[in-house]
């Protein structure tokens, strides 16, 4: 970085990161990103499922910045196209909210009607849903077990949150963003943040903002400010289905927290843990392998014969009482956050980025943050 003074400077290169920086760099501000790339980044990670209309795990307060977030997707990825990325990995294949006994499968019509209120409500990204056998959900899912029945519904959709995230810096970039690569921290004067200290040189900041992940709490700590999260452990399996198609088969969810995606050609991602209790550790460990294939072969046993092509690891940024933190940091001028989104932030992400760069031009931003304050923590 040639000038060691910006409009903006934003601390964390994950998806929310770039997607701040994509819009504030559209509005004409001089960005500059820092990130230290850390092991372990949630967004290197990420499974990339975009359903929360579909979703019996999404924390219902949360439920207008799920809707702001679908209805945000399509319009950003047009704008992305117009800045000429479009190497995303998004794409709508549906999904099945698959009953793994009886008992849920009992279960799935009132799951049913849920989906259907929220799509009346106005939601998007469900689209058609109903009921059907498991040999329909079969015909959709070829790998799928003998399952008793499912919902499946057209409108979800997935992304590739690596191939998003490089797609909103190479847009950002476009628009005059720039990176610098080292660990940051923040300048203050009195109650006054005025820029940030990365690889021993101080920039000169106008506003700052936070986006640093399960390390955000860090930041946050400098400056005598309580940001109540910590990193959740996710390990996630990406295997090959030799010489099968699977890009057209839906996302696999139901009552059980793991879940199964596909991207071209032949990839099927099976996610994933959920360990509270993980510190900053980035390691696969034979409990997690043991709990992620178990889980994925219970309810899609063609999936034995895949080839191990991977496995990842990722801190998610999990916020005690799993709701976002964006908007401006209490007691400090100038200062910005937009983290804390757990295991939805490349659904939420983009939209999160975007309203808070809202608030930081002075527009409204797009959806209320008052929820996700931080001065929540007290
Ligand atoms: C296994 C797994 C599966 C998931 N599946 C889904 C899914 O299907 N759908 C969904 O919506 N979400 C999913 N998520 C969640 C999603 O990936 C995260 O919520 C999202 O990526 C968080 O993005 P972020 O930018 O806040 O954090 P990160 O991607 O972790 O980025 C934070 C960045 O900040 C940098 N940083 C930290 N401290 C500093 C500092 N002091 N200076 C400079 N840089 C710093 C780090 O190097 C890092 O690059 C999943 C997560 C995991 C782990």
């Amino acid at each position: 970085m040639a000038s060691s003074s910006v409009d903006v400077a934003i601390l964390g290169g994950g998806l929310l990161g770039w997607s701040a920086a994509y819009r504030l760099a559209k509005a004409g501000r001089r960005v500059l990103v820092i990130d230290a790339l850390e092991p372990g980044t949630a967004t290197n990670a990420g499974a990339g499922i975009i359903a929360p209309g579909t979703s019996v795990r999404i924390n219902e307060e949360s439920i207008d910045i799920f809707s702001a977030a679908v209805e945000y997707y399509p319009k950003l990825l047009a704008e992305l196209a117009a800045d000429g990325e479009t190497n995303t990995g998004y794409a709508t294949v549906g999904s099945l909210f698959i009953a793994r006994t009886d008992e849920e499968a009992d279960r799935l019509p009132e799951t049913l009607e849920l989906m259907r209120t929220r799509r009346a409500a106005g939601m998007g990204n469900i689209g058609d849903a109903h009921l059907v056998t498991g040999a329909e959900a079969k015909d959709l899912f070829p790998a799928l077990s003998d399952l008793p029945a499912a919902i499946h519904s057209t409108g979800p959709a997935r992304v590739n949150g690596r191939l998003m995230r490089d797609s909103l810096r190479a847009a950002a970039e476009k628009h005059g963003a720039k990176l610098a690569i080292g660990k940051g921290s923040i300048v203050t004067d009195d109650d006054v943040a005025t820029g940030v200290t990365v690889n021993g040189e101080t920039i000169v900041a106008g506003q700052t903002l936070i986006c640093g992940g399960a390390w955000s709490a860090a930041l946050g700590e400098q400056l005598g400010v309580f940001l109540d999260l910590y990193p959740q452990r996710g390990q996630i399996l990406h295997i090959d289905m030799v010489g099968q198609d699977t890009s057209a088969w839906p996302i696999l969810t139901g009552y059980h927290s793991h879940y199964i995606l596909t991207f071209p050609e032949s990839r099927v991602v099976c996610g994933a843990t959920r360990e509270h209790d993980s510190g900053f550790d980035p390691t696969f460990t034979a409990g997690g392998m043991h709990e992620v294939l178990t889980e994925a072969f219970a309810v899609a046993d063609g999936l034995r014969v895949g080839k191990v092509a991977e496995w990842r690891v990722g801190l998610r940024p999990f916020a005690r009482d799993e709701k976002p933190i964006l908007g401006d940091v209490p007691g400090w001028r100038n200062l910005f956050v937009a983290t804390g989104h757990g295991p939805s932030g490349l659904q939420l992400g983009p939209v999160s980025g975007a309203g808070v760069a809202d608030l930081m031009l002075g527009d409204r931003p797009r959806f209320d943050l008052a929820p996700f304050t931080a001065a929540r923590f007290g």
